[in-house]
């Protein structure tokens, strides 16, 4: 643990913090380098013209995206949205507030594409792009998840993640990207999966993992890869592979899969669920990174597509497959459409895994013993995309539903967190977006805190000692900064984790 980083005190009523303007002006994440920036298309250094590439690519965005314009013009600062950012609540600067986020690239649009802005700029908020204030964008633009929840409260509707990802597309298109995510995407395109693990690594983990799950529950359940002919693909995130505790919900998918008896196959072109052509705001590198799954699936000839506890992914999955792949309705390419053929539409195209989960449990095609998770006291965080970009099931609300009716049944000793932290308001765990880097543990920390205090909350009463997630970024954050906070770090873990531990194999 890095001694000069500290967790800020719980608060004593969950209000908004006191101001601090210019808390995180300094908290930068690192800038891709020429080689990350280039692989991806992109420039590779800032570019001398800067200025009037980033205002015509602001032009393009203006035209393509109506939303974007709609965003940039009905802001009317009412402030309902102030205080609702985890990362204000955390760090107390002004400018995470989610309207001052908004206004940095607001000013400008004023400034550009606006009469008043043009000629009375000072009268109506409008200012120059200049170095400072892309820098200033920059480093705000990277301190937003791209969570969505200040959108919930705005009378508006209006999302700051389509804003931030804007931004965020126009520094990519001057030279100006960040290293994390654009590396990442890099790694996707190259090996086809965020960890850059190659396929022969991804053999041998899943092998070793066969053993393991023998050795600890005397049953064969296989994590078969690249397998032609098997009815289900399923595409997971990479740290399912390997990472704590996302592996342990890996299991479970398989442990599933093998008690109802469904073929399934992971594969080594698809390796990977999470998709952060979302975060950079990027059509073509999301598309690039989808038309992956579109490939292994055409390949394998797969009737099924499932993917695993994974937020951004799901959200990508249920929002955009469609369109970018012809992974359900929409794309009508030739290979959209061969590859619709082969789907079988009796089944929701793409499906979740708790989807598939919960239908078989229903049906009693598989059976939980929730007393082999007596020893929990679980919660349910929801995680943002699935919360608030997605749904799950045929009903209103099914992504919140849904994940809950299988901890209930795999688990007998079940609370939720405080209302105002949960479902369509959830706070997100600090880390998403993008942000999942050690460049910015401060701002993960300081982000996390209302999650940690709606946590603390239940410990407290309920001796709560699980918290339950369906996000590997979730799962990934909360290991990193619940230390920070006093807490042990397997206090999270997957929903598949907690069904892992009660689905019955074989005689109970
Ligand atoms: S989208 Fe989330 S992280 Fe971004 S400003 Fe809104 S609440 Fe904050
Ligand atoms: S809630 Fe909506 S309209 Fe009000 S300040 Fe925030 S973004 Fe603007």
């Amino acid at each position: 643990m890095a001694a000069e980083i500290k967790a800020p005190a719980y608060r004593v009523f969950p209000i908004a913090p006191a101001v601090q303007p210019g808390a995180m002006a300094e908290t930068k994440s690192f800038v891709a380098s020429d080689k990350i920036q280039e692989a991806l298309g992109f420039p590779g250094q800032l570019v001398e013209d800067w200025h009037d590439r980033a205002i015509a690519k602001m032009g393009d965005l203006l035209e393509k995206y109506r939303s974007f314009k709609v965003f940039m013009d009905a802001c009317v600062h009412c402030g309902a949205c102030s205080d609702k950012c985890h990362y204000f609540i955390g760090s107390g600067d002004p400018k995470n507030m989610p309207v001052a986020r908004q206004d940095l690239m607001r000013s400008v649009y004023r400034r550009h594409f606006t009469l008043p802005g043009k000629y009375f700029p000072k009268l109506v908020g409008a200012r120059d792009l200049t170095r400072e204030v892309l820098d200033e964008w920059y480093s705000y633009f990277y301190q937003c998840s791209e969570c969505r929840r200040c959108s919930v409260f705005c009378p508006y509707g209006i999302d700051t993640a389509e804003i931030t990802m804007a931004a965020r597309e126009i520094l990519d298109s001057v030279g100006y990207g960040q290293k994390y995510s654009n590396e990442i995407i890099g790694k996707v395109h190259k090996i086809g999966n965020n960890l850059g693990l190659p396929g022969p690594a991804l053999a041998d983990t899943l092998e070793g993992l066969e053993e393991d799950v023998k050795d600890a529950c005397g049953v064969d359940v296989r994590f078969p890869l690249d397998v032609k002919g098997a009815e289900v693909l399923l595409v997971t995130p990479s740290a399912d592979f390997f990472a704590e505790p996302h592996i342990d919900s890996l299991i479970g998918y398989g442990k599933v899969f093998h008690a109802a008896g469904i073929s399934w196959t992971v594969s080594s072109m698809a390796s990977e669920a999470g998709n952060f052509g979302m975060f950079i705001g990027n059509y073509e590198q999301l598309r690039k990174i989808a038309l992956r799954v579109r490939e292994a699936a055409l390949e394998l000839g797969v009737k099924r597509i499932v993917v695993g506890e994974c937020g951004h992914a799901w959200r990508v999955a249920y929002s955009f497959w469609n369109t970018l792949t012809g992974i359900g309705a929409g794309a009508d390419d030739p290979y959209a459409i061969q590859l619709q053929s082969q789907l079988d539409h009796s089944y929701k195209q793409p499906m979740h895994i708790c989807e598939l989960t919960w239908d078989l449990i229903e049906r009693k095609v598989i059976t939980l013993d929730p007393e082999a998770n007596d020893k929990y006291v679980v919660t349910f965080h929801d995680s943002c995309n699935v919360a608030r970009g997605s749904n799950m099931g045929d009903f209103f609300g099914g992504q919140f539903e849904i994940p809950r009716n299988i901890i209930k049944a795999a688990a007998n000793h079940f609370v939720e967190m405080a209302d105002g932290t949960t479902r369509e308001q959830t706070f997100c765990c600090g880390g998403g977006g993008g942000l999942l880097t050690d460049d910015l543990l401060d701002l993960r920390i300081k982000g996390s805190l209302p999650r940690m205090e709606a946590l603390q909350q239940v410990v407290d009463e309920h001796k709560v000692n699980f918290m339950a997630c369906i996000c590997a970024i979730c799962k990934a954050q909360f290991t990193k900064v619940l230390p920070y906070y006093g807490f042990d770090r397997r206090v999270v873990g997957g929903v598949h984790q907690l069904v892992s531990n009660a689905i019955r194999l074989g005689d109970k």
